[in-house]
């Protein structure tokens, strides 16, 4: 690569100016918003009045809603040297469906805010709602409205969810009790490596500019990492299976630090057993390539955006078909703590965050 972009092929924070490049100038702030919101779709009868008065009008229809926001900001959250804005605007969606999802309930309407400066340019802002569209569409929820502000510098982006339950259907952190199954689905960990593969092309980018980064072949950790899924699916099926999770919560902080809320909520402990713990092969040789212990990824590697929840002994049968959730453990009692059976059946503490308690050896390095 011999241009000055960074490892994800754009440059949205170049200052000069590109051909095909629309200042934010040539718009005005309330043309701005009706040009970036002109494909919105409404798909929900009960958004009854979207993007365009001072605020949205939405039905209920008669059940409990819950709400849901995430602030996302610039060099906190997300880095633009490699993060396409228009993963950025599809992860700005999903993560927040996430949560609504870990409620068992599901996502309607969503609204965005933006913080921009002029360093973005108009093309910039479309391809970062096409994203915001794209997930619109995957996870059926209305965009229905935002504020739209200037920035000194950095983006900032401010999405809200708002989601629909039944009271039956609703799922807290805190329901679960000793002897309970505890189930995760997908596999975790993969974000995180992901995001290690992108800082390592980023500094050999930084120092060798002409180096093309190595992406291909690490395309699964990457895309769980710039565009991750909120697990909508599986709230579709525990409906149909007619299973009640009696507590979940979606992992955005880790294993550890999420199955802790988990058990601090419910007032119980915890026994995981690291060989149950789900982790694509390909991501276990990855950590390794690290120097990082594959287990460690998933404990305390974060947003994979899977759900982490707890059934009733019972209701085993219930999850047959849902070949993607894994068992790791069970509940226990609260004066057990929290902990995991390594695969050589040493039990360690978890620890939020964990890493230096657990395998010291392998702690990452702080330079
Ligand atoms: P107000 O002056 O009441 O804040 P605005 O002019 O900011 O209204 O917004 C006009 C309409 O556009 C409102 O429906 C608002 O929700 C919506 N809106 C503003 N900014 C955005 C945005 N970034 N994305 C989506 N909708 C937006
Ligand atoms: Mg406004």
């Amino acid at each position: 690569m011999s241009d000055s972009k960074g490892p994800s092929g754009q440059n949205p924070s170049a200052d000069k100016p590109q051909t095909g490049r629309t200042e934010l100038s040539a718009f005005g702030e309330f043309g701005l918003i009706r040009h970036l919101t002109k494909n919105t779709e409404l798909q929900h009868g009960l958004t009854v009045k979207g993007i365009g008065d001072d605020a949205a009008v939405l039905d209920p229809a008669g059940k409990l809603q819950v709400v849901t926001t995430d602030l996302l900001l610039e060099g906190i959250h997300f880095d633009l040297a490699y993060t396409p804005l228009q993963h950025l605007g599809y992860k700005a969606i999903a993560v927040n469906v996430s949560d609504v999802a870990a409620m068992n309930a599901e996502a309607r309407q969503v609204t965005l805010s933006l913080g921009i400066s002029n360093r973005f340019s108009v093309e910039a802002l479309e391809a970062l709602y096409e994203g915001v569209h794209a997930a619109c569409r995957r996870f059926k929820v209305d965009l229905v409205g935002g504020d739209t502000t200037s920035s000194r510098q950095g983006l900032v982006i401010s999405v809200t969810a708002i989601g629909e339950a039944t009271e039956d259907e609703l799922v807290y952190r805190n329901g679960a009790s000793q002897g309970d199954l505890i189930c995760v689905s997908g596999d975790l960990g993969a974000a995180y490596l992901g995001l290690q593969v992108l800082e390592r092309e980023k500094s050999v980018w930084l120092e060798h500019p002409t180096v093309q980064p190595e992406l291909e072949a690490h395309s699964y950790p990457i895309g769980r990492q710039l565009k991750p899924e909120a697990r909508i699916d599986l709230v579709a099926r525990f409906r149909e299976a007619g299973l009640r999770p009696k507590a979940m919560i979606d992992v955005s902080d880790g294993l550890s630090s999420d199955l802790l809320h988990l058990c601090d909520q419910s007032n119980t402990g915890a026994l995981i057993r690291e060989e149950d713990v789900p982790i694509d092969p390909a991501c276990y040789e990855l950590a390794l390539t690290f120097n990082m212990d594959p287990i460690n990824t998933a404990l305390n590697g974060g947003e994979d955006y899977e759900l982490l929840f707890c059934i009733a002994p019972e209701d085993k049968d219930k999850l047959e078909g849902f070949t993607d959730v894994a068992i790791i453990g069970q509940m226990a009692p609260a004066e057990e703590g929290v902990k995991i059976e390594t695969k050589g059946g040493n039990r360690h503490e978890l620890v939020a965050g964990g890493w230096n308690h657990l395998w010291p050896q392998n702690a990452p390095k702080e330079d």
